[in-house]
């Protein structure tokens, strides 16, 4: 991520964190309520305990009648009470909508990576930039979890300002009578300017130097989310990850791990991080304390030495330097939040640049006509198409045309575009050149949701959600049990479901639940067959749909699989030929073509080509 925080200025800083306040606001209506409720109490309640304290000492120091002072003591009592009652129910308040306000800002994370395009989605950079704002999220906080912050301390900062303020105007008005003495020059304007100067300076001089040791943080912030992954990384790798576990102890991994944590020093002992927090930013911090210290120091004396010369009473004195050290205090918090909300704006930059990523494929109006009786025909016309940032060609003048009720079979060696010819067709991504075209429209013409409804495809890749099994074949948590245990046993995944005693509420792994069941390769294989079968889509895809199935596995599935299917136009990608001759026709990929396409008869018929060869490289083992 570039670092931008030298280039976003005052009004760009609210600008964007007003547009996250509101997109915060819409997901979680008047959010901020209990921040800026909590804050209030807590800004005021300080200042009227003071101002209620300095009555109480002035009386006790002065006439010390017993009713003024029953009166006070009671006032005292019972705003004191009453305040902290509020500030509790307020804080539990905050704290349970503070809780709530990251699950909703992840809502947003979520609901972009389902409406983007899934050419957006695959792309690099785009995981590249969400990592990274993760990241920023995870080491620093950096995002929306600090308007929450914000709120509190900018309420908390102005109320502070204004209260302190009224408390402290006595201050200057209140003389030194001419029985002070000598103390009587503390009237004069000179001294008046200086304590004036005094309070700006221990105000501004600190955030001025809390700014310079932040701009430190924000200057190494690629660094520090570099350690940040390289941490998770490996202590992903050694903790979280069952797969590679296995990995870890056969090549006895641990040392590698342990050589590069070391070597890649970022935050330990000695690193860069650790020497400036030893040197400037350290520096930086004790002479700014140094700096409020002494000037404080000098107001006190101001305040001590007016109540000699008789201009106020002994309460007032604590009155006066609360006052002013909380004036102070309220106000560097105001800038320094300030400051912190320009570093945070080059992070809610990075969040928007993710947000707004444009919908560039359109969704298309076009309604599908569904329907039983109704006959679909696709047609690949002369399709090219390269992925996003790549110079090769993924698929190169594909012409291949198909009706429903075939049953296609894809082959060739990896790499040769099997997958993407697959993509393309259920539109996860658009070719540069040529027409994919439904019933002789453009696909792209389809509403977009209507025309997925239209596939069911198994990928190699497929992933199950450690949830009910039924959830996963079916999709959804109210779902038809009996249809999903008929998809279930049609993908030969019946004995196993009855030996599952919760049958189709059986959890699946153990992330959710220590019931949840490991499954193997083919089992989890089944189940995203029979979710396929579920889905009752017109076309079916299954890519390398075999590949952890054992072979009566597999039989079984291409037997069952040619009734199930029926009027449905099924496509196979595989590389066990053996699976593909039951099938009406047989398109040969090679390096993003299609170089021989017919039936498995015709295909060897002419006892060479392609199609031939990868036959005899695979019959060979079993006739051998
Ligand atoms: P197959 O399914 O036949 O093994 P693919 O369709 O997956 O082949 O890949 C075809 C070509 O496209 C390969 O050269 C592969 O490296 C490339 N490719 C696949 N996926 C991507 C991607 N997401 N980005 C860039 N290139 C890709």
């Amino acid at each position: 991520m570039e670092k931008k925080s030298s280039t976003i200025g005052f009004r760009e800083t609210l600008a964007i964190h007003r547009r996250a306040v509101a997109d915060m606001n819409r997901l979680s209506p008047a959010c901020f309520v209990p921040f800026i409720l909590s804050a209030g109490v807590k800004a005021i309640s300080p200042y009227v305990s003071i101002w209620l304290s300095a009555r109480l000492i002035n009386e006790l120091a002065s006439l010390r009648r017993p009713e003024v002072l029953g009166r006070w003591v009671f006032l005292i009592l019972v705003i004191t009470i009453v305040t902290d009652l509020l500030q509790a129910v307020l804080d539990r308040w905050k704290n349970v909508k503070d809780e709530l306000f990251y699950n909703r800002y992840e809502s947003l994370y979520t609901d972009k990576f389902i409406e983007m395009d899934y050419a957006d989605c695959d792309k690099q950079e785009v995981r590249d930039l969400f990592t990274q704002i993760q990241q920023s999220t995870n080491w620093g906080g950096w995002g929306f979890d600090y308007l929450t912050m914000y709120f509190s301390q900018a309420v908390e900062g102005l109320f502070g300002i204004f209260s302190a303020f009224a408390l402290t105007v006595s201050l200057f008005t209140q003389m030194v009578p001419p029985s002070g003495g000598d103390l009587t020059l503390l009237n004069h304007p000179i001294f008046i300017v200086t304590v004036l100067l005094f309070i700006l300076g221990v105000t501004f001089l600190g955030p001025a130097l809390g700014k310079k040791a932040n701009s430190v943080w924000s200057d190494l912030a690629e660094e520090s989310r570099f350690g940040n992954r390289l941490f998770s990384h490996f202590c992903f790798v050694k903790l979280g990850n069952k797969e590679k576990d296995m990995d870890r102890r056969i090549y006895c991994q641990g040392d590698l791990m342990a050589h590069y944590i070391d070597t890649v020093n970022i935050f330990g002992v000695g690193s860069h991080f650790d020497r400036l927090l030893t040197t400037t930013v350290g520096l930086r911090t004790a002479f700014a304390a140094g700096l409020s210290a002494l000037l404080s120091g000098g107001i006190y004396l101001f305040v001590c030495l007016k109540a000699l010369g008789g201009a106020f009473g002994i309460g007032s004195v604590t009155q006066y330097v609360r006052a002013v050290t909380s004036f102070s205090g309220n106000a560097a918090m105001v800038l320094e939040t300030m400051n912190h909300m320009q570093t945070n704006a080059e992070f809610l930059t990075s969040i928007y640049q993710f947000l707004d990523i444009p919908n560039a494929m359109g969704k298309g109006e076009r309604s599908l006509n569904k329907g039983r009786a109704l006959r679909y025909e696709v047609e690949f016309r002369d399709v090219s198409f390269k992925y996003p940032g790549s110079d090769l060609w993924a698929l190169r003048h594909i012409n291949f045309h198909f009706q429903q009720g075939r049953r296609l079979a894809i082959v060739g060696e990896n790499g040769s575009g099997k997958t993407t010819f697959i993509k393309l067709l259920c539109r996860l991504y658009y070719p540069q050149e040529g027409q994919i075209l439904l019933n002789g429209v453009d696909i792209r013409d389809y509403n977009h949701d209507e025309y997925m409804t239209f596939f069911a495809v198994v990928f190699q890749d497929f992933q199950l959600l450690a949830q009910a099994l039924g959830n996963n074949v079916a999709g959804r948590s109210d779902y038809d049990r009996e249809k999903a245990r008929e998809a279930l046993v049609e993908a030969g995944f019946g004995e196993r479901l009855l030996r599952m005693e919760e049958g189709l509420d059986t959890m699946l792994y153990k992330d959710l639940s220590e019931k949840g069941v490991d499954l193997s390769g083919g089992e989890a294989q089944k189940i995203a067959i029979a979710r396929a079968l579920y889905k009752d889509a017109p076309f079916i895809v299954l890519d390398e749909p075999t590949a952890a199935l054992d072979p009566i596995a597999e039989a079984e599935i291409y037997s069952k699989f040619d009734q199930v299917a029926q009027d449905k136009t099924t496509i196979f990608i595989s590389h066990r030929l053996s699976s593909c001759k039951f099938c009406d026709e047989i398109a040969v990929f090679h390096e993003g073509r299609i170089i021989q396409q017919g039936s498995h008869k015709d295909l060897l018929a002419g006892g060479k080509g392609k199609y031939h060869d990868l036959w005899m490289a695979q019959a060979q083992y079993y006739t051998k």
